[in-house]
């Protein structure tokens, strides 16, 4: 069984709690996209755990964990982070972390560049994590980039890493008027964790080929969500590479195979990290209440997320684009403070009601149509079973489930592990 979890909305949904709950009944997990720019927060009975690049299956025993070729990893970023587990209790070894050779190297100059881009665009910024991952895609594309197979070959490498460097060096001083890279710096720096790493670089996709042949469950985990992809997200303040299911197979290495389902995690309310048109965005009290009731603060950056009612045109069209079979609707519990909710049923664009989710300028002149949905006005966190739910709590979840056009199958009512319930098919 080959499953993708994947984010509905802008990222930020509680993919990895869903993925840490749902992971016992997998295999193996992989990361197929993105770099250390976001992070999941997982909460279970080992404590509170941050990933930012790893995949979460990893705080499983018995999970294998995967990061795909389509990923862009930061040597250091990681070495701290399988530190930071460790210390947390949680072993990690070759035997459940495997490292695709042909995963990207993020280097300290993309992180540079990041900033300098992002300072140079002042108030027109795209709001980026400054972790490097736009400049660290682009240069994949321009075929300037590290793999991490090549930390084997230091010879040809280090060569390569001066054209690189110098190359770098024509923007880093003559674009942005800031002092040059030192190649040697770099390599130390390549040397010093890729030593560290090496044990864990192997030909990722022909293990998830053979595991898949073997008949073991893989489950692949975004990071972000649909409406933060390349080409179907909110260009250009977008992640910088494929989020939606469709490409997990590819950035995992397993092109040729299909997935069998694939679960889209969506929030019961709206929140967005950065900038960028959120057509559903509150200000002031109201933004302050919910985002105090979701503690909607960024994982990897701590920055206070924007926030919003439920948008059902966005979320639609999220799970179109992520082709999801089921849902697991997240954090419920959070809206049981609230006496009436309002769901973003239609957009208005230049006068004219819209149910489509609109492309580039359109989408800045969107103006959101509300429906009033009366609240339950109460603690739902201790619900198991939907039975349990108030009448109100399960007329929210249908009406959402109307809108968007697709089952909701799991419905989260708080952070630990446990706090999910499960609805019969
Ligand atoms: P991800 O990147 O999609 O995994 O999401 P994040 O980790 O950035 O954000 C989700 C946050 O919400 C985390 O702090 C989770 O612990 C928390 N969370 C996830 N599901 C629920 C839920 O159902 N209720 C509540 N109250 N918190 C949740």
């Amino acid at each position: 069984m080959l499953t993708a979890i994947t984010g509905v909305n802008w990222g930020d949904e509680g993919k990895g709690r869903m993925v840490d709950l749902l992971s016992e009944q997998y295999d193996i997990v992989v990361r197929y996209q993105g770099g250390n720019n976001a992070g999941h927060t997982v909460i279970n009975e080992k404590g509170k755990f941050i990933l930012n690049l790893l995949p979460s299956g990893i705080l499983r025993e018995t999970t294998v964990n995967v990061m795909g070729n389509g990923m862009v990893i930061d040597l250091e970023h990681l070495v701290h982070e399988i530190e930071n587990l460790r210390r947390g209790g949680i072993a990690i070894s070759p035997e459940n972390l495997k490292i695709s050779e042909r995963a990207v190297i993020c280097m300290p100059y993309h992180k540079l560049l990041d900033c300098y881009e992002e300072d140079r665009l002042a108030d027109a910024k795209y709001g980026s994590t400054r972790r490097g991952i736009a400049p660290v895609y682009g240069d994949k594309y321009m075929k300037k980039a590290l793999r991490m197979g090549d930390l084997f070959h230091p010879e040809t490498t280090k060569a390569r890493l001066a054209d690189i460097v110098a190359y770098k060096n024509l923007t880093i001083e003559g674009v942005y008027g800031r002092p040059p890279v030192s190649a040697d710096d770099m390599w130390a720096w390549l040397v010093e964790y890729g030593d560290i790493l090496k044990p864990y670089i192997c030909d990722a996709g022909l293990y998830l080929d053979k595991a898949a042949k073997a008949g073991k469950n893989i489950l692949f985990e975004a990071q972000l969500g649909a409406l933060r992809d390349i080409d179907f997200g909110i260009y250009p303040y977008t992640s910088s590479s494929p989020t939606v299911s469709a490409y997990a197979p590819v950035g995992a290495g397993i092109p040729g195979r299909r997935l069998d389902q694939a679960i889209g995690v969506m929030k019961a309310y709206s929140t967005c990290v950065g900038e960028g048109p959120f057509v559903c965005e509150l200000h002031g009290e109201e933004a302050r209440a919910l985002r105090e009731a979701g503690g909607e603060y960024g994982a990897a950056t701590g920055r206070p997320r924007r926030v919003g009612p439920f948008d059902a045109v966005a979320s639609r069209y999220g799970v179109r684009m992520q082709g999801a079979s089921q849902l697991a609707l997240t954090k419920l519990d959070v809206l049981g403070g609230f006496e009436t909710l309002r769901v973003c049923t239609h957009y208005v664009v230049d006068g004219q009601r819209t149910d489509r989710f609109p492309a580039g300028e359109r989408l800045l002149r969107a103006k959101p149509v509300y429906e009033a949905v009366p609240g339950w006005g109460c603690d739902i966190s201790g619900c198991r079973t939907w039975q349990q739910l108030p009448a109100a709590a399960q007329r929210y979840v249908q009406m959402l489930e109307e809108a968007v056009g697709c089952r909701v199958r799991y419905i989260s009512v708080g952070p630990a592990r446990e706090a999910c319930l499960v609805r019969g098919c």
